[in-house]
C-alpha cells in the first residue's frame, strides 16, 4: 500500500518535472507577436511613445501611485477557476517587484546590483468597483470556450458572450486570466499590448495571463507584462545584437535565455541580464533604472488617468477614518506577534495566507488577539477575517 503509493508519487514528481521543463524551454510572451513589430507604422508610435515617455518622468504630487488592479478569471473546468489567493500572491508578487520588495532581489549578479531600480508604483486588487461599491477585485465568468487561440482570437475573453468586458480601462489594470493555446504550437504564458496607437484606455487594454503556465511563481508573467504595459521592451527587442530595447544599462542580447545556469553568459559579447523582468529566464528579480524611469513616464503620461482612480482608495492607509475597513494589524512589518484589532465584539473567522497561497494558520479570533509569527518565513502574508456580513484582507510584511 505504501509502497505503491510511494510510487504513484514518482511518477507524479516526474510528470510535474516535465512540465516544469515543457515551461522552461518554451513558454513565451506573444507580446511582440500581437503587437506586429517590425511594421513601419507601428515603430512610428513606438517612437511616439518614446518621446513622451522620457518627457514624463517626474512624479507627481508624493508617496507611491496605487495602480487598481481586477482580475477577470474566465473559466471553463475547475482548475482553470484559479483560488482568491493565487490571485492575492500574484497582484502582491507585482506589487513587492515593482517596489525591489522582492524576496530574489539579492540574487541579482554583482554585475547588475547598481542598476537595480525601485520603480516605485504600487498595484493592489481594486477595492471598489467601477460604480463605487466594495469589491475583492475579483469576477469570475464561466465560459463554453474550451481554451482561447491568441494568434486568431486575443481579445474573445474581453467580452460576452465567451468572456467579461473590462473595467474602466482608464481607471483600473485589467487582468484576465485564462487557458490560453497558441495555434503556433508554442507555449504562451501571457501577453499585452504596448500602450500606443489608442491602445490604452481601450476596451483591449490590459495583460491576458494563462491560469497554469502565467500564474507560476518563478515565471513572473504577470510582472513582465505589467512592463509592456508600462511600456518596455523584451531585453531581446528585435532578437539581434544590433537591435536594442532601448535602454543603455539592460546590455544587448540577441535571444531570450531560458535559464541562470551560466552565471558567466555572455551574448552580444557581453554578460547577459538574465535576472531582468523582461527576459524568459525563471529567475528574473529586477527592473533597471532607465526602465523604472520610463514606466514612470509612461504613467505620468499616457496612462495618468490611473493616478485619479478610486479604486483603492484607503489603500494601505490605517482605517480610523474609513466606514468600510472593520479590522487593523500592529505592528507592520512585524517579526514576532501580531496583534489583531477587530471591531466587533463577537469572534470572527481568520486564515493568514503566505505569499504562495498556503493557509499557516486558520482558527477564530477575537479584538486583540495575539497572532505569533515568529516562526514564518520572512515576506508578504495576507491575514483574511470573516466576520458576520463582512470579509476583510490585510497584508502584513513578516521581517526578521
Ligand atoms: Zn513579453
Amino acid at each position: 500500500m505504501h509502497h505503491s503509493f510511494r510510487q504513484f508519487g514518482a511518477i507524479l514528481f516526474a510528470l510535474l518535472a516535465i512540465q516544469a521543463d515543457l515551461k522552461a524551454q518554451n513558454a513565451v510572451c506573444l507580446t511582440d507577436e500581437l503587437m506586429m513589430r517590425g511594421r513601419p507604422e507601428v515603430e512610428a508610435l513606438l517612437e511616439q511613445l518614446n518621446a513622451q515617455a522620457w518627457s514624463h518622468q517626474q512624479r507627481q504630487g508624493g508617496g507611491s501611485p496605487v495602480v487598481p488592479v481586477v482580475v477577470h478569471v474566465v473559466w471553463n473546468t475547475a482548475s482553470e477557476n484559479i483560488s482568491d489567493a493565487v490571485i492575492q500572491g500574484f497582484v502582491a508578487q507585482m506589487d513587492e517587484d515593482f517596489n525591489l520588495m522582492n524576496a530574489n532581489a539579492g540574487s541579482v549578479r554583482p554585475a547588475f546590483t547598481s542598476v537595480v531600480a525601485d520603480v516605485g508604483i504600487r498595484f493592489c486588487l481594486a477595492q471598489y468597483d467601477p460604480q463605487g461599491n466594495a469589491t475583492t477585485g475579483i469576477t469570475r465568468t464561466y465560459t463554453t470556450d474550451t481554451w482561447f487561440d491568441p494568434n486568431n482570437e486575443p481579445h474573445k475573453m474581453k467580452g460576452p458572450p465567451d468572456g467579461i468586458s473590462a473595467w474602466d480601462p482608464t481607471r483600473y489594470l485589467n487582468i484576465w486570466v485564462c487557458d490560453i493555446v497558441g495555434s503556433s504550437g508554442s507555449i504562451v504564458s501571457g501577453y499585452t499590448y504596448l500602450p500606443t496607437g489608442g491602445m490604452a484606455g481601450s476596451w483591449q487594454d490590459g495583460l491576458v495571463i494563462d491560469y497554469y503556465y502565467g500564474t507560476q511563481p518563478s515565471a513572473r508573467t504577470p510582472t513582465h507584462e505589467a512592463g509592456h504595459y508600462f511600456g518596455l521592451r523584451h531585453t531581446f527587442d528585435g532578437n539581434s545584437c544590433f537591435a536594442d530595447d532601448g535602454f543603455t544599462d539592460t546590455p544587448n542580447t540577441n535571444s531570450p535565455t531560458w535559464n541562470c545556469n551560466n552565471t558567466n553568459l555572455m551574448k552580444c559579447s557581453v554578460l547577459t541580464q538574465y535576472e531582468n523582468y523582461m527576459d524568459y529566464s525563471g529567475c528574473t528579480a529586477m527592473f533597471t533604472m532607465q526602465q523604472a524611469a520610463y514606466m514612470n513616464g509612461v504613467l505620468n503620461g499616457v496612462r495618468s488617468s490611473l493616478l485619479g482612480s478610486t479604486g483603492c482608495a484607503g489603500w494601505s492607509a490605517l482605517p480610523e477614518d474609513d466606514e468600510h475597513p472593520r479590522a487593523w494589524l500592529h505592528p507592520n512589518p512585524v517579526s514576532d506577534a501580531l496583534t489583531v484589532r477587530v471591531a466587533s465584539k463577537s469572534p470572527v473567522a481568520y486564515r493568514l495566507i503566505d505569499a504562495t497561497g498556503r493557509a499557516v494558520r486558520q482558527g477564530s479570533l477575537i479584538d486583540g488577539a495575539l497572532l505569533s509569527v515568529a516562526d514564518l518565513a520572512p515576506g508578504l502574508h495576507w491575514l483574511q477575517l470573516e466576520g458576520a456580513g463582512w470579509t476583510q484582507t490585510l497584508k502584513t510584511s513578516v521581517i526578521r
